[in-house]
């Protein structure tokens, strides 16, 4: 399977972390392959917000001119912060705080880090069954042997991980998401998430017109609730939430339960592997920094490996790799605890504990907010 002399890199999983890796490290002369179960690319119906230490990772992965493409134009027009149903404001972040916010359609950012590949890097319909020695178990397509580096992209349910003793697996939080994307374009007056009793509503610009939207909601089964309820249950909420609920095509709405890694792993590298993305840290959405954060780790990965790629001794990996699970561990999980801890305060229902939380938002001054968020952004990649 391998052809050169360079490092040998395999990819377990093309989601927007295994991606970033393989595209960062081709572009730094390895040979990189990526194995991803899914037989073809379907679209995702849903967007992403991207923020300033996405972009630089981006921009230290060579990947940011091509990925702006299909980013919004700029920020949200208006103000961006958390309101009520009413639409009264309970916080708005300050302009600087979102001046990097852009919100891209997933299924547009995967074509555009796809295109960043030479053809035949990722190999579709293939599923990896577990890892043992530094070979890969590809069920039926047989084993990938002699990779210098293996690393799991597999996302939350992550079969690389899987192969590591002590893999705590994922938990449901409780709660799903419906996300869509409105049919054509939409007039936004502002841009944020409103929280009402235990649940909460979201939406962003998207490059043309169109808007992103989702609807977070407790629910004791991690089965989703017909979108048809949608309308009925958010139709008094304040405008544009009825109208982008109505200018959403149902059959393109989608509904996902949100889960997390049930505990921190004690190391992100073992040997010569290694995981990124929710693979490593698996987190609610709260915060919108799942994929940010496994753009960063792919820039990390990338910077630390990239000095092997000429000269892959494979003494050296397991070092660099160890390296990269001290840079990230960190950072990651503790951004994953605030995520956990965020999340579960905004699906309070109890209404002692629902206006309990909005009093404080409403009392707790708009810096404070906006600082604890741009620690969260604070991010430089390595040079
Ligand atoms: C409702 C919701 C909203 C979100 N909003 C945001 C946001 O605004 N901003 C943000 O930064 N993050 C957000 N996130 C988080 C973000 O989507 C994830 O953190 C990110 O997509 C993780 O990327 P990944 O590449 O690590 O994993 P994934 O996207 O899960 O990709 C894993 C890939 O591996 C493949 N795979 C899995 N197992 C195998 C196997 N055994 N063999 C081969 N291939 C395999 C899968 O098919 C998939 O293609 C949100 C998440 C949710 C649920």
């Amino acid at each position: 399977m391998w052809r050169t002399n360079s490092l040998r890199v395999a990819v377990v999983g093309a989601g927007i972390g295994g991606l970033a890796v393989a595209s960062g490290l081709q572009r730094a002369g390895a040979e990189v392959i990526v194995l991803e179960q899914a037989a073809r690319f379907l679209p995702r119906g849903s967007g992403l917000s991207l923020f300033g230490n996405g972009f630089a990772a981006l921009r230290s992965l060579g990947l940011e001119e091509r990925v702006r493409t299909v980013a919004a134009d700029g920020p949200p027009t208006g103000p961006v912060g958390i309101m009520r149903p009413d639409g009264a404001h309970l916080a708005v972040f300050s302009p600087p705080t979102v001046a990097e916010l852009r919100v891209i359609d997933r299924t547009e950012l995967h074509r555009a880090l796809l295109e960043t590949l030479a053809p035949d890097t990722v190999r579709p319909g293939i599923r990896v069954e577990g890892l043992a020695r530094g070979t890969l178990d590809l069920g039926p397509s047989g084993l990938l042997e002699d990779a210098h580096v293996v690393v799991g992209a597999d996302g939350i349910r992550s079969r690389v991980r899987g192969s590591h003793a002590g893999d705590p697996g994922p938990a449901y939080c409780g709660y799903g998401a419906w996300r869509g994307i409105t049919d054509g374009p939409v007039v936004l007056p502002d841009g944020g998430e409103t929280f009402g009793r235990g649940e909460r509503f979201g939406y962003m610009p998207l490059r043309d017109g169109r808007a992103y939207w989702f609807a977070v909601r407790p629910s004791a089964s991690d089965e989703g609730p017909e979108p048809g309820e949608l309308a009925e249950r958010y139709g008094d909420w304040h405008a544009p939430i009825p109208e982008l609920i109505a200018s959403t095509d149902p059959r393109r709405i989608g509904y996902q339960p949100i889960e997390r890694l049930a505990h921190p792993l004690r190391t992100y590298s073992r040997g010569t592997a290694t995981l990124v993305g929710d693979a490593a840290h698996a987190m609610p959405p709260t915060l919108g920094q799942g994929a940010n954060l496994a753009l960063e780790d792919a820039a990390v990965l990338v910077a630390l490996l990239r000095p092997l790629v000429g000269d892959p001794d494979p003494g050296t990996v397991p070092g660099q790799l160890s390296n990269y699970d001290k840079a990230r561990r960190n950072r990651t999980q503790r951004i994953a605890r605030q995520a956990h801890l965020l999340g579960a305060a905004m699906q309070w229902d109890n209404p002692l504990a629902a206006a309990a939380r909005e009093k404080a938002m409403r009392l707790l001054p708009d810096p404070i907010v906006d600082r604890g968020f741009r620690s969260v952004l604070r991010w430089s990649p390595p040079n």
